[in-house]
């Protein structure tokens, strides 16, 4: 329920931030009609906090309305998405605007199989300043909806223009479970419209189900030594936030367009707290761009030295790779803490994963178990690597990798 109480001074702040024109100024006091979807934009903005939001008991929520599926669409500048797109990746439309970023569709391939088993239709919201045919890309990868709202304001991300569109589209449409990115757009957004929503957000999960109806969200716990498993049963929507590279991509299928419904939502730049007075894009080339390899040897504590490592440095070379590392082998000093994969680290879903005398951590396991083929090397038959490699060798890492080299030196012309 919304009240303005009697400290309102009728200042008028509060009518143009309204995104659905439900405040009025009658003899000098404002009143919120019906439209009212209880975003708190007014709340924010009003100087004496005349206005007031009070919030149903959890307990008491009537769960039953919420139905659908959402995700939400993140863009990027196209250099920010860098070069090596995956498989799959976006057609030459999209290169007019900004970019979708990658995770979004990850997202969209978990959503739709959640949004299968509940019967339930899967959304993807977009906020952008104009569309490029993004319904194309969304609709490939399993929406069947695109909430769209397009205006000037959304070009750049802002929290609190981003947060006040998705909570109103949230109380109009009512979703039981949205999903963002853990990038720092998704990690700074779902916790504002979660906290404006009342309700809960399962942060960086690594696997979503669906049990009894409910969203089942699986993250690390206690430094990753426990798996835990969090449902929101009393709350909705149900919001997770997943990292770039932890959920499977499916494959697209390009001809399925999602259906666009476009929403009205008034957007007042009074909203705006923050602004951004410069900004600068990291150059493609620059920094070790782990999350986006096809080909990664990362090394462990066990290659012992630089020098040894260097011999993973020579055959990533040769493979047209990246080079990752484990957490021990960036304790030693071996390699900087930008190659670290893991859950401190980056977490990485390359097409081939090559490990050197790596044990295989549930902290390291996690950042690199979606590799399409993980290949590890390492002379304790018992090292828990092995659990999750498709391929083990068991023997000496600092013999094997200088007969890798010289065998893919061989086949070079
Ligand atoms: C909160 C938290 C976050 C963490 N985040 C991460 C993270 O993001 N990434 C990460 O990697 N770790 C992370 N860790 C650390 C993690 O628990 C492990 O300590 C770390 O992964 C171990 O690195 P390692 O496998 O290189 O070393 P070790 O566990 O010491 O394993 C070395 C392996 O090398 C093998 N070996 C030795 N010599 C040879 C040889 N000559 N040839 C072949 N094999 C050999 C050994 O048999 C052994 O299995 C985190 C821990 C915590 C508590």
């Amino acid at each position: 329920m919304i009240n303005v109480s009697p400290k309102c001074i009728g200042c008028n702040k509060c009518v143009p931030v309204c995104p659905f024109a439900a405040i009025q100024l009658i003899d000098k006091k404002a009143v919120i009609n019906e439209a009212c979807t209880l975003c708190g934009a007014c709340v924010q903005v009003c100087p004496v906090q005349a206005i007031e939001i009070s919030r149903e008991e959890t307990a008491t929520r009537d769960l039953g309305g919420y139905k659908g599926v959402w995700v939400f669409v993140e863009l990027v500048e196209d250099r920010a998405v860098g070069g090596a797109a995956k498989e799959g990746g976006q057609p030459a439309h999209a290169k007019q605007g900004r970019k979708i970023r990658p995770v979004t569709f990850e997202l969209l391939s978990i959503g739709r199989k959640l949004a299968d088993q509940l019967g339930e239709e899967l959304c993807a919201v977009l906020l952008t300043d104009k569309n490029y045919g993004y319904e194309k890309d969304l609709g490939a990868y399993g929406a069947d909806k695109v909430y769209l709202v397009e205006n000037p304001e959304l070009y750049e991300y802002n929290t609190d223009i981003f947060s006040t569109a998705i909570v109103a589209l949230t109380h109009k449409h009512k979703p039981s479970i949205m999903l963002y990115g853990a990038t720092i757009m998704g990690r700074d957004l779902a916790p504002r419209v979660a906290s404006s929503l009342y309700t809960g957000l399962t942060a960086d999960c690594t696997a979503l189900a669906i049990k009894d109806g409910q969203l089942l969200q699986s993250r690390p716990a206690f430094g990753g030594n426990i798996m835990a498993d969090i449902l929101s049963p009393r709350s909705r929507p149900q919001m997770s936030t997943v990292r770039p590279n932890v959920m499977k991509l499916s494959d697209p299928i390009y001809g399925k367009i999602a259906v666009t419904v476009r929403e009205d939502i008034k957007i007042d730049k009074g909203l705006r707290r923050v602004k951004v007075l410069e900004r600068k894009l990291e150059k493609a080339d620059a920094g070790v761009k782990l999350d986006e390899a096809r080909v990664i040897v990362s090394g462990g504590r066990g290659m012992k030295t630089k020098e040894r490592f260097k011999h993973l440095e020579e055959l990533c070379r040769l493979l047209g790779g990246v080079v990752g590392a484990s957490r021990g082998a960036v304790d030693m000093g071996l390699k900087d803490k930008t190659h670290q994969v893991g859950q401190s680290g980056t977490t990485v879903s390359p097409k081939l994963y090559l490990s050197f005398g790596i044990s295989g951590a549930v902290q390291h396991i996690v950042g690199m178990k979606a590799s399409d083929v993980i290949v590890a090397v390492n002379n304790d038959p018992d090292a828990p690597i092995f659990n999750v490699a498709k391929y083990g060798i068991v023997g000496d890492a600092h013999e094997i990798a200088p007969k890798l080299i010289e065998a893919l030196k061989k086949r070079k012309p």
